[in-house]
């Protein structure tokens, strides 16, 4: 992003800091971070959104915490030694504000990370309304699209660009098809299907950005405030595949969709 000499000094100082603080860290992704990496990360306050950010935080990345309420985002930047920006993902004008915040930032935008979701509540397939499926997609999916279509243009000035999508295996037709899977017992219209849109999205951007890595995760079944923390997974474990598809570099997979084991079938 730093086309001047002084620009990729300030990079090359950072990149070693952030050398340093992968060594303690020790985390086993760290051979694949880009230096200076700046990373927007949506839904951050809590959950795998927090953990996320509190992972790449000690990869060394500069971590942008998104979140809608200003209270609650800014209490988990400070606990984690992010920046807060308030981003609701529904909200043109949020969405907006933010991205001229990101621009302002030294250094820009390196990697995006979708993660803000909702369940939708539970409401039987037969039960749902347009009005239901309308506030589901309007986070999962059109917040995607929202952020993405504001965030592009600060992520093509990065030499590594990337974006990771918070999916799940319950928008996989493969998985929720699949009888020996958990997913295949649980029918939620609006919140499934809204994650298979989240995965197509994720191949069509791939496929017209090819100079960006772009990935679909499915974190797996992970105890947090979207399932009353009923996972059996912690959030440790559900950021693995996300951590893992934020830090590839340029040579790294684009178009996939992958857990924390690996490819996962669409
Ligand atoms: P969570 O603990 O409920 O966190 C969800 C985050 O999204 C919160 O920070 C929430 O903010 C934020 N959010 C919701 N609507 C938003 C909006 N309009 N604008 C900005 N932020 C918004 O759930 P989680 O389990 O960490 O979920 C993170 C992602 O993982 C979601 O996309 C979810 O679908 C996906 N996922 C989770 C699991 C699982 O088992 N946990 C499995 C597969 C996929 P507030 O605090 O303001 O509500």
């Amino acid at each position: 992003m730093s086309g001047n000499p002084a620009g990729r000094e300030r990079r090359s100082c950072r990149g070693a800091r952030q050398a340093a603080a992968r060594r303690r860290a020790g985390d086993s992704f760290a051979g694949t971070l880009a230096p200076m990496t700046n990373t927007l990360i949506t839904g951050g306050n809590k959950g795998l959104g927090f953990e996320t950010a509190r992972r790449l935080i000690n990869l060394g990345h500069t971590v942008y915490l998104g979140a809608r309420d200003r209270e609650r985002g800014e209490a988990a930047a400070q606990r984690l030694g992010a920046r807060f920006v308030q981003l609701d993902v529904t909200d043109d004008a949020s969405v907006a504000a933010a991205a001229a915040w990101v621009q302002r930032q030294p250094g820009g935008l390196d990697v995006l990370i979708n993660n803000a979701g909702i369940l939708g509540g539970h409401v039987a397939p037969p039960d749902v309304t347009a009005e239901v499926m309308r506030a589901v997609y309007e986070t999962n999916v059109f917040g995607i699209v929202r952020v993405t279509h504001a965030m592009l243009p600060l992520l093509r000035a990065s030499s590594n660009p990337v974006i990771v999508n918070v999916s799940s295996g319950l928008g996989s037709f493969g998985v929720v098809n699949d009888p020996g899977r958990l997913e295949s017992e649980v029918h939620a219209l609006a919140y499934c299907s809204s994650k298979s849109a989240v995965t197509m999205l994720t191949v069509q951007y791939a496929k017209v950005l090819p100079d960006m890595r772009i990935n679909a995760v499915d974190p797996g079944y992970t105890a947090t405030d979207l399932n009353q923390h009923s996972g059996p997974q912690t959030v440790e474990q559900g950021t693995d595949a996300i951590v893992r598809l934020a830090t590839v570099g340029k040579d790294g997979p684009t178009g996939t969709y992958q857990d924390a084991a690996g490819i996962l079938p669409w």
